[in-house]
């Protein structure tokens, strides 16, 4: 029912003026064709989400021919609903059988009907081995490859079938998550926003905001902009101050200094290093290593985040973590390309850098290396 319509039905039946929200609804199987994107930060509650419309299959299921025919185009009926998880997942719910659909505070027993993948050609099996499915939930679609997009869009297209994309649309950095992330967004016709409680001990505002921060000697460190773009392998709290932690945050809490000085500084070393000439690079990375304070990257802050008008001292916490050279030369090598394989060795061995670090994350960010 569009807002005006139950504004005036409640005030019909003697509600007074009130601010009147969208109402949770129950799932709408009788809707052919749908792809739905449900995004939202960890802890907004995606997975439960999900668990909802399980449990709204059940109840629809229990209904008479007159609501199937509502409900099925062809051979599949949307209350057939099957549920579909990244493989390596599982990892993180252990203590659940196999065929659960867990989310914080419960689970859900699917039996044949949910299934764990890795990749799009996977899906194009398990919707050809299951006609009578109408309704795919494919949880982190934004892990799998682009093609994933397409093989949803072109079957639902097809068959009237709705897909469920609940996942992360932003990285940490608050830009779009990957490739198939913005494929998602689209080819999808309905988006549900979801958000969860900044978790900010003195905040409790509505957030969006992944936010990837280090613990050094129990201070929060922000992580900084050019920060690897994967990580693989955080999810519990940890308190190295080489492996991230993860939580969600508003605007005001979500800290990421050095995304202007990647621009302005960092960037343009790279485009100089690009055209052979490594000294700058080299030279601005030694200092981040070995005389902090003498570095661009430091005095860029102590004027942006000190030295100024309103200061945000936070965001000098991000530079007490170790391994910033490391992470500003895979920045410029794995995602901008302006240094070469030959180049990066050349640095790391010159430079003496933690050549374990590196090729964790090289690998991590498939552009794998040995040191
Ligand atoms: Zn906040």
């Amino acid at each position: 029912m569009p807002q005006d319509d139950e504004g005036n039905f409640l005030k019909s039946l003697g509600f007074p003026q009130v601010r009147v929200h969208h109402s949770l609804n129950h799932f709408d199987f009788t809707k052919p064709g749908r792809r739905i994107l449900v995004i939202g930060p960890m802890g907004s509650g995606k997975t439960e989400y999900s668990a909802r419309i399980w449990r709204d299959s059940r109840v629809a299921r229990k209904k008479g021919d007159g609501v199937a025919a509502l409900t099925t185009t062809g051979m599949a009926d949307r209350r057939n609903v099957f549920f579909i998880r990244y493989s390596v997942d599982s990892e993180r719910f252990t203590d659940y059988p196999p065929d659960a659909l867990a989310y914080r505070g419960g689970y859900e027993r699917c039996g044949d009907m949910i299934a764990q993948i890795r990749s799009s050609f996977e899906l194009d099996a398990l919707i050809a081995a299951h006609p009578e499915v109408g309704t795919w939930v494919v949880d982190e679609a934004s892990f799998y490859d682009e093609r994933i997009a397409y093989v949803m869009r072109n079957w639902s297209e097809k068959t009237g079938a709705v897909f469920i994309f609940p996942t992360l649309v932003l990285n940490f950095r608050r830009e779009i998550f990957n490739a198939t992330a913005r494929l998602l967004l689209d080819t999808a016709t309905d988006v549900f926003p979801l958000t969860a409680y900044c978790e900010h001990s003195d905040c409790i505002a509505d957030s969006f905001y992944t936010y990837r921060y280090y613990q050094v000697d129990g201070i929060e460190c922000p992580a900084l902009y050019f920060d690897p773009l994967i990580i693989i392998g955080g999810d519990r709290e940890k308190d190295d101050p080489l492996e991230p932690n993860y939580c969600t945050r508003c605007d005001l809490h979500h800290y990421m200094p050095g995304k202007e000085f990647t621009f302005f500084i960092l960037k343009p070393l790279g485009e100089t290093a690009s055209r052979g000439d490594l000294a700058p690079l080299k030279r601005e990375l030694w200092q981040i290593k070995n005389e902090r304070e003498q570095s661009d990257l430091y005095r860029f802050f102590k004027e942006r985040f000190l030295d100024c008008e309103n200061p945000e001292p936070k965001n000098m916490d991000s530079l007490r973590v170790d391994c910033i050279a490391e992470r500003a030369l895979i920045y410029l090598f794995a995602e901008q390309n302006l240094v070469t394989a030959d180049q990066l060795i050349r640095i790391a061995d010159e430079l003496r850098l933690d050549k374990d670090y590196l090729e964790k994350r090289l690998s991590d960010n498939r552009r794998p290396l040995a040191l």
